[in-house]
């Protein structure tokens, strides 16, 4: 996996973003304050233009730049946490980037984002969708699936990890201020969490 994969996930990812934005904001709009999808798609244009303006040459430059963009511009609670995830990320993936690189790499990031959001599976947020995609990621490595097949794996982990928050009492962020009525609602970050992985599915087919 080269540096344009990396470039070309994120793009993939502003677009399904930006294609979703409506849907991301009614999801919070229900359990708390209906900005997560203006606030990702206002993000991820900065990461695009980022990106395009100073043009990374490693793996780790271009999610570094990318974590680091997310922190500064996105004014709600996603943009420090997606942030962390990324720039662990880059702090830990090796050159060449190989799926069991990658696996181990984006494991670092989503420890990095239970440490800083202390949030853990089950409290219904953007962890629910990450940490079942990470271990979707090492079953992979583990098996020896292929890099196109381990992805699509990531990303079915994450979409049903983000339906499984529909039942759940949220314990951190926003929607946990509404105790029993955060139930019978999906995590937007859980779901915007799920495009991500699409997004890296679709970019490594
Ligand atoms: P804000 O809540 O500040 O308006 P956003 O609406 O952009 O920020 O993002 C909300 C999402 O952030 C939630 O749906 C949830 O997935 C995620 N989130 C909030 N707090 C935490 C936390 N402590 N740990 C992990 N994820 C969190
Ligand atoms: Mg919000
Ligand atoms: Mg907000």
């Amino acid at each position: 996996m080269d540096t344009d994969v990396f470039v070309a996930w994120f793009e993939e990812a502003a677009r399904l973003v930006h294609r979703d934005r409506d849907r991301l904001t009614q999801l919070d709009a229900a359990i708390g304050d209906a900005d997560h999808g203006t606030n990702l798609d206002r993000g991820l244009t900065e990461v695009r233009k980022a990106l395009a303006e100073s043009p990374p040459g490693t793996p780790g430059e271009v999610l570094a730049a990318a974590g680091a963009t997310l922190i500064r511009r996105v004014g709600g609670a996603s943009g420090p946490l997606y942030g962390s995830v990324f720039r662990q990320m880059g702090k830990s993936l090796e050159s060449p980037v190989t799926l069991a690189g990658f696996s181990a790499a984006f494991e670092a990031g989503v420890v990095a984002l239970e440490r800083l959001g202390k949030a853990a599976l089950g409290d219904k947020t953007m962890v629910d969708a990450l940490v079942p995609a990470s271990r979707a990621l090492a079953l992979a490595v583990r098996d020896g699936i292929g890099v196109k097949e381990a992805f699509e794996r990531a990303a079915e982990a994450a979409e049903e990890g983000a339906k499984a928050t529909i039942p759940m009492r949220a314990r951190k962020g926003r929607a946990s201020y509404l105790g029993e009525r955060s139930i019978g609602h999906e995590d937007p970050g859980a779901a915007s969490a799920a495009l991500f992985m699409a997004a890296l599915a679709t970019v490594v087919a």
